[in-house]
């Protein structure tokens, strides 16, 4: 899970700072934060760009996976756990760099 910006623990000091996306002067943000809609804004497209990286990584895997290994249940089933967890790594790393790119 990414961190969030604005947590209510943030808000309770009372200072204000400048959203680094926008400009906007927000209240319970810390220097270099983002205000709740570009926060929004920036994890929408994370992760976008986490699915589509996810998918391009995990499709040539599958087809891997599905020509190389053997054709019994044990191999299929340890197949498609390797797929799905290659997905999700991916997809969560992916997620991260692009919230890092994109603030
Ligand atoms: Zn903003």
């Amino acid at each position: 899970m990414l961190p969030r910006p604005t947590s209510p623990a943030r808000s309770l000091d009372g200072s204000s700072h400048l959203c680094a996306r926008c400009g906007a002067l927000t209240p319970g943000i810390p220097v270099g934060g983002l205000c709740r809609e570009c926060a929004q804004i920036v994890a929408r497209r994370a992760g976008r760009i986490a699915r589509w990286v996810a998918m391009g990584t995990t499709t040539p895997l599958a087809v891997y996976v599905t020509l190389t290994l053997p054709a019994t249940a044990h191999a299929r089933i340890l197949g498609a756990a390797a797929v799905v967890a290659w997905y999700v790594i991916t997809a969560r790393i992916a997620r991260r760099i692009a919230w890092e790119w994109l603030t």
